[in-house]
């Protein structure tokens, strides 16, 4: 496709952020661009494992992943097409010592209108058939949570953005922003310029280079996260989604009879990659052994199960571990939505939907939006949870 001349607003990065900020953008009707330098979902959101739950621990998260569920739960109708929504229930396993914190967050879940309820150890057999108790005090239990298909969704969102008169160009790598006195004036693409009135900047792990462009600091590292895939032997008959924090490790089925494993620890963030083009793509066999064995601690049945390999993909990280949403101070015209840190494919409908406000809109105070601010690390003021646990947020 021709590169355009101008557009309102250039969206920088198809993964499901930039797909559903495009869509969002779309709707509101204006002239919007999106340029991936790839493919759609061809960087972290191809591989992400598309978990969609509810459990946060503040309002503003909880309120956000509850709308996106609405979405996922009704994607035909809102967005268009098939994002692989599968509801499989969803808990979080937690030790004596965070039961205080547990019950904490499921009030405040409850607050929000989250579908959650405490389940003690031994109830959780009940819901679970292959599950053990073993070093669990309880879990909170989401039957409305599942997962989806990124790439499905985040191309469904890109279609349904094109089909409301949006551009999408894939293959089209953004080299650098382009500024005027404290204004934004446009992108410099591998094939040319775009002159534009705004540019939305969701490059994910790539997001600090393109800012670097305009002189600008973003606190985003990238961090190397493994996933391991296990076939279930032939007797296992099937499990939910599970956030186990007593074993550091979470778990969703994936098809093909096969369970698939990442970790909840956040050690995670010190596997640090510096470029994001070159790292390595592959499991470590020691991690695919570690992540086995706390699979077999939690569900015994998977002893007999067997290693289906893995992959490796790339978390962009803030200092909170949550996203920077916000206008760039001193640039006006220049917006970032990056620093998913491992958890916003599931908030990408409400991510998308703020994004779009912030645009056309701007900020009013109490918007949700508000916490998210790039200044917030300088002030002192990062995101935190009522009660955290390990790196959920
Ligand atoms: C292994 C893994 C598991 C995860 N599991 C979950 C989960 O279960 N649930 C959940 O909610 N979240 C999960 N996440 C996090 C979630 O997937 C991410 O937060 C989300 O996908 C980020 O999407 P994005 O659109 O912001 O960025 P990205 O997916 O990083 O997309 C950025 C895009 O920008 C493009 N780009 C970069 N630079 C340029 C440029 N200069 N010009 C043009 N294009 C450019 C890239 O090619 C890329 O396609 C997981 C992440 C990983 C890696």
């Amino acid at each position: 496709m021709d590169l355009p001349r101008s557009a309102e607003v250039v969206v920088v990065g198809g993964g499901i952020n930039g797909t559903s900020i495009a869509f969002h953008l779309a709707r509101r009707g204006l002239r919007v661009t999106l340029m991936e330098k790839d493919f759609i979902a061809a960087g972290p959101s191809g591989r992400s494992s598309g978990i969609i739950r509810q459990h946060y621990s503040n309002e503003v998260t909880a309120r956000m992943a509850l709308h996106s569920l609405r979405v996922w739960q009704h994607f035909d109708q809102v967005v268009g097409g098939d994002a692989g929504f599968k509801q499989t229930g969803f808990l979080v396993c937690v030790r004596e010592e965070h039961l205080e914190g547990l019950k904490a967050n499921i009030a405040l879940q409850q607050s929000q209108g989250i579908n959650t309820h405490l389940v003690w150890a031994d109830e959780l057999k009940g819901l679970e058939p292959h599950i053990s108790g073993a070093g669990l005090v309880a879990a909170a239990y989401e039957p409305e949570s599942g997962y989806a298909d990124p790439a499905s969704a985040a191309t469904c969102f890109a279609n349904a953005a094109k089909r409301l008169g949006a551009t999408i160009l894939v293959g089209t790598k953004v080299v650098s922003i382009q500024t005027a006195g404290e204004k934004v004036t446009g992108v410099v693409t591998n094939r040319g310029p775009v002159a534009a009135g705004s540019v939305v900047v969701a490059a994910g792990p790539w997001s600090p280079l393109l800012a670097r462009t305009v002189g600008i600091d973003l606190p985003i590292t990238a961090s190397r996260h493994q996933v391991c895939l296990y076939r279930w032997p032939a007797s296992f008959r099937g499990h939910m989604i599970n956030a186990d924090f007593v074993g550091g490790i979470y778990l969703r089925p994936e098809a093909g009879r096969q369970m698939l494993v990442g970790s909840v620890e956040p050690e995670e963030a010190e596997a640090r990659v510096d470029d994001p083009d070159h790292f390595n793509q592959t499991v470590d066999f020691d991690t695919v052994t570690r992540f086995a064995e706390r699979v077999a601690h939690r569900y015994p049945d998977m002893q007999q199960g067997t290693s289906a390999g893995g992959y490796a993909a790339l978390y962009d990280i803030a200092p909170d571990w949550h996203p920077i949403i916000d206008e760039v101070p001193g640039l006006a015209g220049l917006y970032v939505c990056a620093g998913g840190s491992g958890h916003c494919f599931k908030l990408s409908p409400a991510i998308g939907e703020m994004v779009a406000q912030l645009v056309v809109e701007g900020k009013k105070p109490g918007d949700d939006v508000n916490l998210f601010s790039f200044d917030r690390f300088a002030q002192g003021q990062p995101v935190r949870g009522k009660y955290e646990y390990s790196i959920l947020g």
